[in-house]
């Protein structure tokens, strides 16, 4: 049934992008797009699913030829957010001049005060992508889509989202000149539904959960109602998904043009773990970094965690759960690249595995006091199962290691303030603070 509906998306959208299409469409080093499972190549276009085998599309590359040298000191050169890496992007070479967010380039921290209360001896970095114009790392998938929807003469952007999807969407949206109209679950974090409204789109909150969500914004795009609009994560999906291409990028640069030994990844629908690895590959083949091997773990909540189960259990296939978690924005039961996920966490020798939510919040406590970072519950999730990593011999603590933060603890308040608050409320006498016992000696 599904598989049927994909198909005549695949091919209604072809026409779409024929009929509209007056010449080549330019998206700077983006050649086409390929399928992942049968390797037939289309025209770039609006498309998500493969028009022969219904397998999700990728964007293939003319990728720059010429020293590592040269493309590293031209990358150098560039500005210090994602368009600096635009020679390896699915955007046209003048995108720096366009409205955009422009995102990227946060921090790369190197968490020496964490490192020593997890026993990482290797080096212990946070990449803290808190530090995007939202506040999560959806800016950078986002940020990708615009151009896109920009190239296919698209005028309203869309999305499913479990909540940062749709706030990076309305801010990119407004600052590009779109309309936005986006999508969310009606029970979300006060944070990310005030975020995702503020920027002045439309905001719709199903009664559902984000596979509820995602399955109407399915819909939504086969019919008249949805038409001429560019979903960033449906038919603009192979787009978006490049941008977390940046953090492989970002990280290596940062470490001095080196591939970390191992990553934790969050996973959603498992698209920025798969993309990452991506990146990875690319400054390898490009001979941007030296060629060594790497680990990538993949960090579920123990609520939504699909992948983690059938990891543990073997399987090749993901059984879909209904999400019950505090960390919202990775509840995706129904994860679209769950199985590349566990091909490259088996592939590189790494593993997926999951906190409880009373584990996400002492992680995100953790990382708090010992680094000065207010991470999202997703922060808790991948500091978390780090630690669990270490505990169980399968993450090594000798070697240099990567935990991505992907959101800002900001937004999800709701997740900590129960077990956060002031220390002690007095009246304002010296006598009161004295009796409160906290002066110095
Ligand atoms: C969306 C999201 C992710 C990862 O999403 P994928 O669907 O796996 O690419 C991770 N962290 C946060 C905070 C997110 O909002």
């Amino acid at each position: 049934m599904r598989r049927k509906g994909l198909a005549i998306m695949a091919a209604q959208t072809v026409a779409v992008s024929t009929d509209s299409s007056t010449g080549a469409v330019d998206l700077g080093p983006a050649a086409a797009l390929s399928c992942r499972e049968c390797g037939e190549r289309f025209e770039l276009g609006p498309l998500f699913a493969c028009a022969s085998c219904f397998g999700p599309l990728e964007v293939a590359y003319d990728l720059p030829s010429g020293s590592p040298d040269e493309l590293k000191k031209r990358i150098e050169a560039g500005p210090n957010n994602i368009w600096r890496y635009a020679p390896l992007l699915p955007v046209p070479a003048d995108v720096a001049d366009k409205p955009n967010i422009n995102p990227g380039f946060t921090k790369l921290v190197k968490a020496d005060n964490l490192a020593r209360e997890l026993g990482v001896t290797g080096g212990l970095y946070v990449k803290d992508d808190s530090g995007n114009p939202t506040h999560s790392f959806k800016d950078r998938v986002v940020a990708i889509a615009v151009e896109a929807a920009r190239a296919f003469g698209f005028t309203t952007l869309s999305c499913s989202s479990t909540g940062n999807l749709a706030g990076a969407v309305g801010a990119a949206a407004a600052r590009a000149g779109f309309r936005s109209c986006v999508f969310i679950p009606h029970d979300l974090e006060q944070g990310k539904v005030v975020m995702a409204a503020v920027y002045g789109g439309e905001l719709v909150g199903i009664e559902g959960n984000y596979d509820d969500v995602n399955r109407f914004c399915s819909e939504l795009i086969g019919d008249p109602l949805g038409e001429g609009w560019g979903f960033v994560n449906v038919n603009l999906r192979p787009y978006y998904g490049e941008g977390s291409k940046t953090l492989a990028y970002e990280i290596c640069e940062q470490l001095g043009w080196q591939l970390p030994d191992q990553l934790v990844i969050p996973i959603a629908s498992g698209s920025q773990l798969t993309k990452i690895d991506k990146g990875l590959q690319e400054l390898i083949k490009l001979g941007l970094v030296e060629d060594k091997p790497y680990k990538i773990f993949g960090a579920q909540a123990e609520g939504c965690s699909p992948v983690s189960t059938a990891f543990k259990a073997g399987h090749d296939v993901v059984r879909p759960q209904k999400p019950n978690t505090i960390a919202k924005s990775l509840a995706i039961g129904n994860p679209a690249d769950g199985p590349y996920v566990l091909d490259i966490a088996r592939r590189t020798g790494g593993a997926v595995e999951d906190v409880d939510d009373e584990q996400i919040v002492d992680a995100i406590k953790l990382l708090a006091r010992t680094e000065g970072i207010f991470a999202e519950t997703a922060g808790g999730v991948t500091v978390g199962v780090t630690r669990k990593l270490i505990e169980a011999g399968l993450l090594d603590p000798t070697l240099t290691t990567v935990v991505l933060n992907t959101g800002d603890g900001l937004k999800t308040l709701d997740a900590v303030a129960p077990t956060t608050g002031p220390t002690a409320t007095i009246r304002p006498s010296l006598d009161a603070f004295r009796d409160a016992g906290l002066a110095n000696g």
